[in-house]
């Protein structure tokens, strides 16, 4: 019998990759899938962009390139965080990974490890949980809460961190809540930190471009305080639809260069070639097509928590980022994880259980609404034609 690691025990999975085969297969027996499940743009990449990669393999960019990305892309990388805000970032802080998933594995193994400990928000990205785990140290989550708008109380972090934290991690806008972290409370929690000097600051900002009502993202980068021990992450999967393209960045301290470059060489040695060269192209290129997807996921997102406020048991916050609904379904008598299997299986909409993101996502669900308005109608149909069978006949059945 081949004995395997114990770390692997620790490494959990995200539940979205696993609904999206559930739905395939059912979807290959011949049932109407509505999918909702998967954190993806429903629009394919601005054409420049496509055009930019085409051209890069003609060229002939099909060598390794430099392990921690090729420099013009880490220049534009500079150059847009400049324009955006304002800061003076140096291309030799920036390495770009294939997706930014992999700048935060590399990160939370190089801070991570055996008797530490690092904070991370619950409920959120699954990732963050299971990969903390898989570093050794003890995740140990603050809550988001429906009450804030899905944002934290900075106290409430603060209070969480001992002689053995590591790291706190932010996100913002956020999956699953699509709340965005109140600006007081970051003041708060960065000056609270001032006597932390040791603890580092993972910010995953990989939503940063989709933000509606007006609201500008704030970029942990702006506190200059910050910047010996901030790891930003960013990417072009969600911005520029680009999810299948594996491409993202971290802005590391210069401590941390060396290790995420060592990290990289022993990992996947150089990003796509040719993909670099389209990621250059979503930096400088017309920003409209990014614009146009955000516009057309603001109405959309109107669109759903409307209907989602409508049905019976169900309250829902407007999401003020990102692309997905987190209604609270404690009013409809059935956990997370029961409404997620029961609607999948009866009414054949796709969905992620609150549970999914930790165990404090019990009374809610996950939709994403980057996808048709028609899908999200039907979705919206059938979730309340579930609900009002359910609901009436275990009323029915607790009045006999
Ligand atoms: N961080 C968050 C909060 C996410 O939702 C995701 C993807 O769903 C990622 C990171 C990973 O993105 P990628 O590796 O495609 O850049």
């Amino acid at each position: 019998m081949i004995k395997i690691a114990s770390r692997m025990d620790r490494l959990g999975t995200e539940s979205a990759f696993e609904i999206l085969a559930k739905a395939q297969a059912l979807a290959a027996t011949g049932k109407s899938i509505v999918n909702l499940c998967i954190g993806q743009p429903d629009f394919p990449p601005p054409a420049h962009v496509i055009e930019a990669g085409q051209r890069a393999i003609a060229e002939g960019h099909h060598g390794y390139s430099a392990a921690p990305g090729i420099l013009p892309l880490r220049e534009a990388i500079s150059a847009d965080l400049h324009r955006r805000f304002d800061v003076a970032i140096d291309p030799s802080n920036i390495t770009v990974t294939p997706g930014s998933k992999v700048a935060l594995f590399f990160a939370l193994q190089m801070l991570g490890e055996i008797g530490s400990e690092i904070i991370y928000p619950n409920p959120a990205y699954p990732g963050y949980e299971s990969i903390i785990a898989f570093s050794g140290a003890t995740p140990v989550a603050y809550p988001l809460s429906e009450a804030t708008g899905f944002s934290f109380d900075a106290d409430d972090v603060l209070s969480r961190i001992t002689p053995k934290t590591r790291a706190i991690i932010l996100n913002s806008p956020a999956n699953p809540t699509s709340g965005i972290l109140d600006r007081g409370e970051l003041d708060r929690l960065v000056k609270g930190l001032e006597q932390h000097p040791n603890i580092a600051v993972v910010s995953d900002e990989i939503y940063s471009r989709i933000i509606y009502d007006g609201h500008a993202h704030f970029s942990l980068l702006s506190y200059e305080s910050l910047r010996d021990r901030l790891i930003l992450l960013d990417g072009w999967s969600k911005s520029f639809s680009m999810t299948g393209w594996r491409l993202g960045y971290a802005v590391w301290p210069k401590a941390l260069v060396e290790h995420a470059v060592k990290l990289a060489i022993n990992c996947h040695s150089c990003v796509n070639n040719a993909t670099q060269f389209a990621g250059i192209a979503a930096l400088e290129g017309p920003q409209d097509t990014v614009q146009a997807m955000v516009t057309a996921w603001s109405e959309r997102r109107n669109i759903i928590v409307k209907g989602l406020r409508e049905l019976p048991g169900v309250r829902c916050t407007m999401p003020a980022g990102a692309f997905y609904a987190f209604p609270n379904i404690s009013g409809t008598g059935f956990s997370s994880a029961n409404l997620q299997s029961r609607l999948l299986n009866e009414e054949g909409v796709a969905l992620l259980s609150g549970t999914s993101f930790g165990s404090l996502g019990e009374g809610y669900i996950r939709l994403s609404y980057a996808t048709s308005t028609e899908q999200i109608e039907e979705a919206l149909h059938r979730i309340n034609r579930f609900l009002v069978d359910n609901m009436e006949t275990r009323r029915a059945a607790a009045v006999a």
